[in-house]
């Protein structure tokens, strides 16, 4: 295709289809992410505007239309509509193509509010909890470090990247550790680290954590994740089994967390060990 072949809007395929060219990072929204990364929360606010272009107006192969944008946005505002007011989170779940962690199978469904198979019986988060449990998280201060544990697909830990300066991230089955690298890999988003292993144990060489969010329910909070909160931290956790809520856990002093149950949720289980 010549330079002059490649017209904006994209269509969703063509988007979708350049995430299979891995080795070709230019082709795909990289330089842009990476320009979302260099801007200051208060620039993300800005970058809100532009998200859609941001990520995807450069060298993408003919397409047909910014269908992929204008369904994020559409995406996002529902989300806004069901009570997420953090524009800083707004503007992330906006400025990351959810469709590309995905299966290409399932992109055209990847702006509904719903959560989508990945394989390996997990699931990628709704939209809705991913942007609810950022803006807990958040609450509206800029993160530091952050740990997720649950990588699955890596869409979450993409969100994040954005609303917090380091984030580690750690899944338990390798072969999503392996497709979240393979899905993040061509965004280049400086700021994330995956690890394969047990999330239940958290990652005690990095801690203190100034944020803990668990993307897979247990009976209870993780005792090790609770040590590796930084005083004046947030941890956000689904807890229960088939009835789920979310918990929020604050550590308040060195042998002190106060603990919050929100509202009702649904996710996968958490299990201890790898596979
Ligand atoms: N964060 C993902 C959601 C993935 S689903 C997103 O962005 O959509 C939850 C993930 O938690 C699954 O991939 C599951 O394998 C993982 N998981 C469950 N128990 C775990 C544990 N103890 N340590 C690490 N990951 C775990």
């Amino acid at each position: 295709m010549s330079t002059k072949e490649k017209r904006f809007p994209l269509s969703l395929s063509a988007v979708v289809d350049a995430r299979q060219i891995t080795h070709k990072p230019s082709q795909t929204a990289v330089q842009n992410v990476n320009a979302v990364h260099s801007l200051t929360p208060s620039k993300i606010k800005q970058t809100h505007q532009n998200a859609g272009n941001v990520l995807f107006t450069q060298s993408v192969p003919d397409g047909v239309g910014m269908v992929s944008d204008k369904i994020r946005k559409a995406m996002v505002m529902r989300v806004a509509q069901q009570g997420v007011k953090d524009e800083i989170v707004l503007a992330a779940l906006d400025a990351i193509p959810r469709h590309l962690f995905v299966d290409s199978g399932l992109a055209s469904q990847a702006y509904i509010d719903a959560s989508l198979p990945i394989g390996h019986h997990q699931t990628i988060s709704q939209p809705y909890i991913v942007a609810r449990m950022t803006e807990i998280l958040r609450n509206g201060r800029q993160l530091q470090k952050v740990l997720e544990i649950g990588t699955g697909c890596g869409y979450q830990a993409a969100v994040l990247s954005l609303v917090a300066k380091d984030v580690y991230s750690i899944e338990r089955i390798r072969a999503l550790h392996e497709l979240a690298k393979n899905n993040l890999r061509p965004m280049r988003i400086p700021n994330i680290r995956l690890h394969y292993g047990d999330g239940m144990l958290g990652l005690p060489q990095v801690a203190p954590f100034d944020g803990i969010i668990l993307a897979a329910a247990g009976m209870e909070v993780p005792p090790a994740l609770l040590e590796q909160l930084a005083i004046g931290g947030r941890l956000i956790a689904p807890v229960g089994g088939r009835q789920q809520v979310l918990q929020l856990v604050e550590r308040v002093g060195p042998r002190e967390w106060t603990s919050s149950v929100l509202e009702h949720c649904h996710f996968v289980p958490l299990h201890k060990g790898v596979i």
